[in-house]
């Protein structure tokens, strides 16, 4: 593989409480006090309001940027408002991160990453995906200069986010199988190291599965560890081949056909079951690994129709076309994709 450029976080701070220490890390890291703060209708009370209150007694000049969506409009707003400030704080879930990415991105100015869920990959890797009207699109980015994750937090939000991360991980299985049959077929450049990283990610969380449940503090922590580490298999890889296969082309399809998605990680996890199947793995262990989690293993636990399962994975492959997976360039006909459903008891 050529060298280039890899890009990953400066500081990464991780625990319960651990938000207390953000007057420290920007007086740190950043040059001014200036900054402006990115936060969802409920991020803000959430974390936001405790951000402000530090920063403020600190001396620092805070602007604030309430986020709905990750739009391109959403982008453009916070570019324009984060002009002259020194950097970007991006508090929320994956919506929030992703248009903060893109800001800080494009102003050139560092990103400080405060997740307060725990759902995907998003909160360390230099990927931000963002909404255009024929679905999302996942954009080059920074990688943020630092992530703070504080645990207690994050183990606040529903339960359900912190097992769509667990999910979203399980997915980096599926996904590098993917790559390695691009890299057989198609030469396409595959990384050992960023392979194997996200590999053993994965397998390191599904050890672990007993301790995630619901009411369990550290269950936050250990999903955390788990997405940091698929983070920085994608900043190696340069791309987001370790975590994202054709199990996240099935998701992105449902984002597009289910007029109700699930959460991102949920959809992946279902897709793992099926696309495991397909390349011949171990989809009952993966089946019964995201049941023990809690974590959605059919449609009727996605809540989406049958129709729309069977529906997204015949259009699965049309998503990013140029990223070759087990789905090859045909697809798959309705009648093959009945069957793994069924197969898989995805569907009934
Ligand atoms: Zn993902």
């Amino acid at each position: 593989m050529d060298f280039r450029n890899v890009q990953l976080p400066r500081e990464i701070h991780t625990g319960p409480g651990i938000l207390s220490e953000i007057g420290d890390v920007c007086n740190k890291l950043l040059s001014q006090k200036n900054v402006t703060i990115l936060e969802g209708p409920t991020t803000r009370k959430i974390a936001g309001n405790q951000v402000i209150e530090i920063l403020e007694d600190q001396g620092y000049d805070i602007s604030e940027v309430i986020v709905e969506t990750a739009t391109q409009e959403s982008v453009e707003t916070v570019v324009e408002s984060s002009k002259n400030t020194s950097a970007i704080l991006g508090v929320g879930g994956g919506k929030v991160i992703d248009v903060a990415k893109m800001a800080s991105t494009i102003n050139e100015i560092p990103l400080i990453s405060i997740p307060t869920t725990a759902a995907h990959d998003g909160m360390v890797s230099p990927r931000a995906s963002i909404k255009s009207s024929t679905g999302s699109i996942s954009h080059e980015s920074n990688a943020p200069f630092a992530l703070i994750a504080d645990t207690q937090i994050i183990a606040q939000a529903p339960y359900r986010f912190t097992a769509a991360g667990f999910s979203d991980i399980i997915s980096n299985l599926t996904a590098v199988e993917d790559w390695k049959l691009a890299y057989k077929l198609t030469n396409e450049p595959f990384s050992d190291s960023a392979a194997a990283l996200s590999l053993m990610t994965a397998r390191l969380l599904m050890d672990e599965v007993e301790n995630v449940r619901p009411g369990h503090v550290e269950s936050a922590g250990i999903v955390v560890k788990g997405l940091i580490s698929s983070g920085m298999a994608i900043s190696i890889a340069g791309n987001s081949r370790p975590a994202s296969g054709s199990e996240h082309k099935f998701s992105h399809a449902l984002d597009v056909i289910a007029p109700k998605p699930a959460l991102h990680g949920e959809q992946c996890g279902v897709g793992t079951i099926m696309m495991m199947y397909l390349q011949g793995g171990n989809w009952r262990e993966v089946q019964s690994i995201l049941k023990k989690v809690g974590a959605p293993i059919n449609a009727k636990e996605l809540g989406i129709k049958e129709e729309y399962i069977i529906e997204a994975l015949t259009h699965a492959h049309n998503i990013r076309k140029e990223r070759y997976t087990i789905l090859g360039d045909r697809g798959l006909t309705r009648e093959a994709a009945e069957n793994i459903a069924l197969k898989t008891h995805v569907i009934e």
